[in-house]
């Protein structure tokens, strides 16, 4: 009995153990650590008469190395470091060098100092609450946004990175990286008083460079105050950088376990039966107006794939097309929050024929004729030219579907003809 009960447990270990493997294996967790300071930089300093001189830059080199020493141990870790010797990179570099690796977290570490000698204890410092407008300026230039979320990926895998939907994505990313961060400072305070008995002032908020040109969840700890006799002393000793140096480990294993969990949690979710298509396209009507604007032009308010049909003299602008209602919900949505306020969705029937007219491509408004080697002349048969108010009208291709049209445009924007409209000719 006691046998099989062991044998049993033993086995469910070891199959928990192989699953904690495999789940383990597939992923690294890439942590970039950042010793605060360096070189001719000393950071916070003073001399005391039985110690000497302490430098933050030594502290903090110090602490990292220890820490990193830490995290080496375990394969799954992957430790950049922005320095490990007494040199000085740039707050730039640094930033830099954790957004091209990809990095899961940032942890940089530093030593306070205060006017006030009584000062004393750790704060954990997180993004602040107004920088997120240039936290997002690096999120679009790094371009290759980096989700926390399966789910997120999945929705916002098809659109273009420029696009307003994608600063939506990049928003609610940045909204995650805060979360994120908060919880590493929560991890990183708790272990500081629970398993040093320091005094914590808590996780703070403030616009930090480091931490605002990141492009994933950052951290800057302040491991105590300098200029306070007790703790100083604390920081200069092996003893007091060794329990730095753990509490931060623990707290990156379980900011690690927490993130881990969060993902695995979330895969359960009962499937939502796959979306039907809808029998028409729907494109989201934005304006009519006399006058041709590009696809640059200001008017259109940033919206790009928008689509110009002429119509009776009159430009019909209309974004982006889609035959799912979800989606058609969501185009509206950001065409109205653009500026469009009154943008609303209109269906076109797949591959309809007109049977009274034709559509054909404006290649070229303007008030004097084009010279016969314009670009458009040469290189195209059949361009048909109309006079109308004093204005020149060059009109090219017979096609009975818009879906035709638009190849046809496509293929002349290859040719370098660009800025066209589709027109709609009734007959
Ligand atoms: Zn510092």
């Amino acid at each position: 009995m006691i046998t099989r009960r062991f044998c049993s447990k033993k086995y469910f270990f070891l199959f928990f153990l192989m699953l904690f493997t495999i789940l383990n294996a597939q992923k690294t967790f890439t942590i970039v650590l950042d010793a605060g300071h360096g070189g001719s930089d000393y950071g916070a300093n003073r001399t005391y008469d039985d110690i000497g001189k302490i430098n933050e830059k030594d502290v903090t080199l110090s602490v990292v190395l220890k820490l990193g020493a830490l995290l080496e141990k375990n394969k799954n870790f992957k430790v950049i470091y922005t320095r490990k010797e007494d040199v000085f990179p740039s707050l730039s570099e640094r930033t830099d060098l954790a957004n091209r690796s990809k990095a899961d977290l940032f942890v940089s570490v530093h030593c306070n100092s205060s006017q006030r000698p009584t000062a004393y204890g750790t704060e954990t410092y997180v993004q602040g609450p107004d920088q997120n407008k240039a936290n997002l300026e690096v999120a679009k230039r790094e371009n290759d946004v980096i989700f926390l979320d399966e789910k997120d990926k999945q929705k916002f895998a098809s659109y273009d990175p420029t696009s307003p939907e994608s600063l939506i994505a990049l928003k609610i990313q940045q909204s995650k990286y805060l979360e994120a961060s908060l919880l590493m400072g929560g991890f990183v305070e708790d272990n500081f008083v629970k398993k040093d008995s320091r005094f914590s002032r808590g996780v703070l908020q403030k616009n930090l460079h480091v931490l605002r040109l990141n492009a994933m969840p950052s951290v800057l700890i302040e491991t105590g105050f300098i200029n306070h006799p007790e703790e100083s002393h604390y920081l200069a000793s092996e003893k007091g950088q060794n329990e730095i140096a753990e509490s931060i480990f623990n707290a990156i294993i379980s900011y690690r376990k927490a993130v881990d969990k969060k993902f695995m949690a979330k895969k359960p979710e009962p499937e939502k039966p796959a979306e039907q298509p809808l029998k028409n396209d729907f494109r989201i009507f934005l304006m009519s107006n006399p006058t041709k604007y590009n696809v640059d032009d200001p008017a259109l308010k940033g919206l790009k794939y928008v689509l110009v049909i002429k119509d009776n003299g009159l430009y019909k602008y209309y974004y982006s097309v889609t035959n799912y209602a979800s989606i058609k919900e969501n185009n509206i949505k950001t065409a109205r929050e653009a500026g469009f306020k009154n943008a609303y969705a209109v269906g076109f029937m797949p591959n309809q024929v007109l049977t009274t007219g034709y559509y054909t491509i404006e290649v070229a408004v303007s008030n004097e004729k084009l010279s016969s080697d314009s670009v458009i002349l040469k290189s195209l048969d059949g361009v048909e030219r109309n006079k109308e108010n004093g204005m020149f009208y060059y009109t090219y291709g017979n096609e009975k579907t818009l879906e035709d049209a638009i190849k046809l445009q496509k293929s002349l924007e290859e040719k370098g003809i660009k800025n066209t409209t589709i027109q709609k000719v009734f007959k």
